[in-house]
């Protein structure tokens, strides 16, 4: 076994994945601490994946993210360069390589992908482009990846390097349908809006002739059709590819876990963009649930964080409530009153269901007619027919995620919308009168069948039209 000799660090820690997928790397120095990710899909030698950090902690201040309470500084070439020369030596150990080959072991790896993707913002330290330029010389077929939340800043610099090396690409951060929640969710003020980072990343396909990603995360309240919709005014899917990205969630001890519940949301909303015509990956990082995949999450970091207060300054994000928890609904048995649309939900703090529906139908941008809502609910229904056909044992399919309720509320929300869409005036005492009119019709209807039934022949019901 050989030994690797740090040089721009003074310690290393190792945090290992229950699965041995993904391992965690923590570097230590008098003045810094990052974080380095290392996985493997299902082999070392099949597609290696690196995440390095390019800052100690991070001034954005992203409310879902465990670096962004804190910044301690930018990191040199060589503290970069050194967590990617540690990840793939420890590689080539668990391959059981011998010291002479390491080094170029990595070459051989058939898909080796390495990503700016854990500590820091790398649009706010241009050392990265040494550190690519390096990488692609050291390793030709390394994809090197770039994500970014979109400080309002020079991007020429990063524009001119994936012109020159042709194995970067870029991914921008988005996670929000609207300029607004994104405000709330990344609180570093001097920041690109959705219009204009969709400008930023045309700018690098026309320069690079490469498609830019933009990567969202998918929670309970961001997931909609109308967020997808919405992504769209500005992300052209002929120019974009979409990454859809289960949220890791703080516990309350401070670690980090995602759960089915939020593989379910990142898929449903994968579809819904997949309906619009984008190119989706979903992206469900190994090891979350076990050793805090999240960048910054683990209780090392943060601990160094806070027994470190003179370096490490709080961000603009510092105290300020996380954002994008993930919040599992609950509708209450019972809940429902009769002649009253009072669905609760969690998350939706206590308002009805027409409430919440209207205040997003209102929140979401996209221009579209009474046609387009129509037709968008014609698929949910369709969806719903399936899922019924499905539960009746009347279909070789499985079940789907949603099943029969989540189908039926996407027709309700659909319905919500139109009727906003065509009639804003309307209030929900007023819709509730409607459907008071309406019941007492299909009552009256019902008991007109039941009266008709005991005489020759058969009637149906019709629900009041
Ligand atoms: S998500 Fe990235 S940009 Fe945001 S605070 Fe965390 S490290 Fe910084």
């Amino acid at each position: 076994m050989s030994e690797f000799k740090l040089k721009h660090w003074d310690d290393v820690k190792t945090f290992k994945d229950e699965g041995e997928q993904v391992t965690k790397f923590v570097f230590t120095k008098e003045d810094a601490v990052v974080e380095t990710v290392l996985y493997r899909y299902p082999t070392y030698m099949e597609r290696t994946v690196i995440c390095h950090s390019v800052m100690s902690g991070c001034p954005m201040g992203c409310r879902f993210c465990g670096t962004g309470d804190f910044f301690v500084r930018n990191l040199t070439k060589d503290e970069m360069l050194e967590q990617v020369d540690y990840a793939l030596w420890y590689a080539c150990q668990e391959l059981q390589l011998d010291a002479v080959n390491w080094t170029s072991t990595p070459n051989d790896i058939e898909k080796l992908q390495i990503m700016s993707m854990s500590m820091g913002e790398p649009m706010l330290n241009k050392n990265v482009d040494k550190v690519y330029r390096t990488l692609h010389w050291l390793y030709p077929n390394a994809a090197l990846l770039m994500s970014t939340s979109a400080p309002d800043v020079d991007y020429e610099w990063f524009f001119t390097l994936a012109e020159d090396v042709p194995t970067v690409g870029m991914q921008f951060s988005v996670h929000e349908s609207t300029d607004e929640a994104r405000n709330k969710l990344i609180p570093f003020e001097k920041k690109l809006t959705l219009t204009q980072m969709a400008a930023k990343g045309t700018e690098f396909a026309v320069r690079t002739n490469r498609k830019p990603f933009f990567n969202y995360c998918a929670g309970e309240h961001n997931s909609s059709p109308f967020d997808a919709m919405n992504l769209e005014v500005d992300f052209n899917p002929k120019i974009w590819e979409a990454t859809v990205s289960v949220i890791c969630e703080q516990d309350s001890t401070g670690g980090a876990k995602s759960n089915q519940h939020q593989k379910d949301l990142a898929a449903k909303f994968s579809e819904h963009l997949v309906k619009l015509g984008y190119n989706v990956r979903v992206f469900d990082p190994a090891g979350q649930d076990t050793i805090g995949g999240g960048c910054g999450q683990l209780w090392f970091v943060q601990d160094w964080m806070k027994q470190n207060p003179e370096k490490a300054r709080p961000s603009c994000g510092a105290g300020k409530e996380k954002v994008g928890a993930p919040v599992i609904p609950i509708i209450p048995i019972g809940g429902i009153k009769k002649g009253e649309l009072q669905v609760f939900a969690a998350g939706t703090g206590g308002k009805s269901l027409w409430d919440s529906v209207v205040a997003t139908s209102d929140k979401i941008t996209k221009v579209r007619s009474e046609q387009d809502v129509a037709s968008y609910a014609m698929t949910e229904l369709g969806e719903l027919m399936e899922e019924i056909i499905i539960n009746s044992g009347r279909s070789y399919k499985k079940p789907g995620k949603d099943g029969v309720v989540g189908e039926a509320v996407d027709v309700i929300i659909c319905m919500v919308d139109l009727i906003r869409r065509h009639n804003p005036k309307l209030t929900e005492t007023d819709i509730v009168e409607i459907a008071r009119r309406k019941c007492s019709k299909w009552e009256h209807n019902d008991a007109r069948e039941n009266a008709e039934r005991r005489q020759p022949g058969q009637g149906w019901t019709d629900y009041g039209t």
